[in-house]
C-alpha cells in the first residue's frame, strides 16, 4: 500500500535491519527499541491491524505465530520474551499495517503501560 512505511521495508524501498524474512513475513529490528531485543514480524501482505484479518489470512496468522518462537530462539530469548500486538487508538498502534513485537532480554513488568 502507498505511504505505508512497512509495505515500504517489505518491498525493500525502505532499508531495515532484517532479522528474518521469507515470502510472506519480513522481521526487522525496531528504530526505537524498548528492550535490547525489540523486533517487529510484519505479514508482507498489507493488514491495518487485527481488525481486518479475513478468513483467508488464517493460515498467514498461523505461519507468523509459529515463526516468532523461532525467531525468539535466533536472537538468544531462551529466557522468555513478550510478544505484543497494538491494536487501534486506545491501544497506541502508531504504524497501520498489522505487526508483531517481539521484546527480550530485560525483565518485564505487568501490567503493561
Ligand atoms: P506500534 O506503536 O505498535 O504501531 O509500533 C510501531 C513500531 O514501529 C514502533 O515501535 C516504532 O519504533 C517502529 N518503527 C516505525 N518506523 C520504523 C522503521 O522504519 N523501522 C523500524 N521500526 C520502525
Amino acid at each position: 500500500m502507498a505511504d505505508c512505511i512497512f509495505c515500504g521495508i517489505a518491498n525493500h524501498e525502505i532499508p531495515s535491519n532484517t532479522a528474518y524474512e521469507d515470502d510472506n513475513i519480513i522481521c526487522f529490528h525496531d528504530l526505537e527499541p524498548q528492550a535490547p531485543v525489540h523486533v517487529l514480524v510484519v505479514p508482507k501482505k498489507h493488514i491495518a491491524c487485527l481488525d481486518d484479518l479475513k478468513e483467508e489470512d488464517r493460515g498467514l496468522i498461523a505461519d507468523i505465530m509459529l515463526k516468532i518462537p523461532e525467531i525468539a530462539a535466533d536472537l538468544g530469548l531462551e529466557n522468555g520474551y513478550r510478544v505484543v500486538i497494538n491494536n487501534g487508538e486506545d491501544a497506541f498502534q502508531t504504524v497501520k499495517h498489522l505487526h508483531f513485537h517481539i521484546l527480550g532480554k530485560r525483565k518485564m513488568t505487568w501490567p503493561p503501560g
